[in-house]
């Protein structure tokens, strides 16, 4: 990553997905700057059901949604990501040079190399105090974006969540393809294929292998670990 200001990836929603996006892109040196419509990171878990118990993520016999938005940020912190949120992203568009920008509700502009949509079920309102069935989804402008769709997702290719636009990915509940499962497991699957094709797409098609943070210095070295 040349530039610490300026973002190589831009993440529209700040959902569990996005947020172990954030870490996968990061131990590669790529940063990452979030767009949320809510004021706080963590999605659906964060807002519609903090202090449910979650019983299927593995690795934790139970958690909630709460404690593990929090433990998600902790991981991806030593990434340095950037947040904006209270805001929704309304425009999406590709420039002639490759590259990605996405205008928010405010006039913001903002540009990358890449663009991960991890906008889940979509823009969602709780009332003050209110319980989870009285969230409302809110029809965000995602959805008039033109993409390929199946089944109301983002239509994907499973081995990459790369959509048909080069350098647009869509992972988490967001997206579809043969088998999708909305859970927040899946959504971390996803987040590590599409990071692997956007480390590719970054570097301008030059594959890359898997580094672990065992056998690499650098690795360990981008999460303070060494
Ligand atoms: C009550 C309930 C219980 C659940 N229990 C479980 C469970 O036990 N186990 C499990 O695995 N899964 C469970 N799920 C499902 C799980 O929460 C989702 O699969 C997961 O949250 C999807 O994560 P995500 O990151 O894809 O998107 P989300 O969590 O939906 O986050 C998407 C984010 O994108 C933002 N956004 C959308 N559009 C825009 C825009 N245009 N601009 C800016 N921001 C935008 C939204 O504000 C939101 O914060 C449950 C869901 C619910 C509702």
């Amino acid at each position: 990553m040349s530039n610490r200001e300026n973002a190589d990836v831009l993440i529209v929603g700040a959902g569990p997905a996005a947020l172990f996006a954030i870490f996968q892109l990061g131990i590669y040196g790529f940063r990452c700057h979030l767009v949320d419509r809510l004021d706080r990171a963590g999605g659906q878990c964060a807002v519609l059901y903090p202090d449910k118990p979650i019983y299927d993520v593995p690795g934790f016999p139970e958690t909630c949604g709460g404690a593990l938005t929090e433990l998600l940020m902790r991981q991806a912190a030593p990434c340095e990501p950037r947040f904006t949120l209270g805001r929704a992203a309304v425009e999406l568009a590709c420039e002639a040079d490759g590259t990605w920008e996405v205008g928010l509700d405010d006039g913001t502009r903002l540009r990358a190399g890449g663009v991960i949509l991890a906008t889940g079920i979509g823009m969602f309102d709780i009332p003050p105090g209110g319980a989870v069935e009285a969230a409302e989804l809110v029809p965000g402008p995602a959805a008039q974006w033109p993409l390929e769709r199946s089944r109301g997702g983002i239509r994907v290719d499973p081995a990459t969540f790369e959509t048909a636009r080069k350098g647009l990915f869509a992972i988490g509940d967001a997206c579809d393809y043969p088998g999708k499962l909305k859970l927040i497991l899946s959504g971390f699957h996803e987040a590590a294929l599409a990071t692997q094709q956007m480390r590719r797409h970054l570097s301008g098609g030059k594959r890359s292998s898997v580094e672990y943070s065992t056998t690499s210095r650098r690795v360990r070295q981008r999460l303070g670990r060494d």
